[in-house]
């Protein structure tokens, strides 16, 4: 084993460890990892100033999870979208591919909660034979998502199996991995990775921290060797309750990305998944959080803020009501300081 994956393996994974380093009850927890397992890092534990904080509410097993009765477990219709199992072909020329069900922290909120660390969900040798002739079949597929689960903790001879027979795919052009471990595994970020991952070129990662704290050393460090690999950095935000539902930190959040090479992306809605709805924000306050970016940092800092749509219909951009009013040619628009100004538009 490599060092990375001995790091991993020293992660916890039991209410119990918690409460010995922590001083909490363990016992409502126990009943949580039956149904939801946890994974901690020993990285990312390190990051927890204390029970409550951001970090720790991200990654540590909440009794409410449980308690949600109401939303559904795969509300985007993921599994019925599957063509064959482990793909997603819902926009026309872009698939997502689950090539992994394990990933180094399990997020309490994630949306893929039902399978993600679950046994029975691994990726075999004819599944992945099953994806590809899906994908080498419909020309019409330019970009591949690799997601999961973590696609980066795939070891690096079965990652490079994965996209050394993408490329002889020749209609496919763009390669998108998304991956949670420059945040939750940084030591995984190798030059041995870097240096085999950019003989795939065009290859961009999808990277997603959620809060200014996540932010370390470590973390730039490893988003700095997948840079100068070549790799265009993204980054994906859940907006969380009681996480960075707030402007301050979110735009601090976006800053101290830029600062790391990485470029904002997405900020997500939470979806409607059963066990996640402790975190769910209302959309005003999205909107809120998008306002303070636009305008009053650098532009580059605002990603999209996206609801996805239940059943599979799509991602749509939310944006705050900039245009006031469109009457003739004159549009009444909204700058960042909140001053209503005419603009003249073409006849
Ligand atoms: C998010 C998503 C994509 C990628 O969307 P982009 O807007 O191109 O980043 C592709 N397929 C599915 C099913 C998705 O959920
Ligand atoms: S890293 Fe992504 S897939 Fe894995 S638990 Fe977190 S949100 Fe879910």
């Amino acid at each position: 084993m490599g060092k990375w994956q001995n790091i991993l393996a020293a992660s916890i994974t039991s209410p119990e460890q918690l409460a010995r380093r922590f001083g909490i009850d363990a016992e409502p927890l126990l009943r949580v990892v039956q149904r939801y397992p946890m994974r901690i890092t020993p990285y990312y534990l390190n990051l927890i100033n204390e029970p409550g904080d951001p970090l720790w509410r991200q990654c540590v097993p909440d009794a409410r999870e449980l308690e949600d009765d109401l939303q559904q477990e795969d509300p985007l219709r993921e599994e019925i979208l599957s063509p064959v199992p482990g793909l997603i072909h819902r926009y026309p020329d872009r698939v997502v591919w689950l090539v992994s069900s394990t990933c180094a922290v399990y997020c309490r909120f994630c949306m893929r909660k039902r399978q993600v660390g679950c046994v029975g969900a691994v990726t075999g040798k004819v599944q992945i034979s099953a994806a590809l002739d899906y994908i080498a079949s419909r020309p019409e597929i330019r970009d591949v998502i690799l997601s999961g689960g973590d696609p980066l903790l795939l070891d690096d001879d079965a990652l490079e199996e994965i996209l050394a027979r993408l490329r002889q795919i020749p209609h496919l052009e763009i390669i998108r991995i998304g991956s949670r471990v420059p945040v939750t595994l940084p030591e995984r970020i190798t030059t041995r990775l870097c240096r085999m991952l950019k003989r795939y070129h065009p290859l961009y990662i999808n990277t997603h921290f959620n809060h200014p704290l996540e932010i370390t050393a470590e973390s730039a460090t490893a988003c700095a060797r997948l840079a100068d690999a070549g790799i265009p950095l993204g980054n994906q935000t859940v907006l969380l309750k009681g996480v960075n539902d707030n402007p301050g930190v979110m735009k601090r959040l976006m800053q101290l990305l830029l600062k790391i090479r990485v470029k904002p992306y997405y900020i997500h809605q939470m979806d409607l998944v059963k066990g996640t709805g402790h975190f769910r924000t209302r959309v005003e306050q999205g909107l809120e959080i998008m306002e303070s970016l636009r305008g009053h940092t650098s532009g580059m800092a605002s990603p999209y803020y996206v609801i996805d749509l239940e059943g599979g219909k799509g991602k749509v951009p939310l944006l705050p009501d900039y245009v006031k009013r469109v009457g003739g040619n004159v549009l009444l628009v909204r700058n960042y300081r909140g001053e209503m100004v005419e603009y003249g538009d073409v006849d």
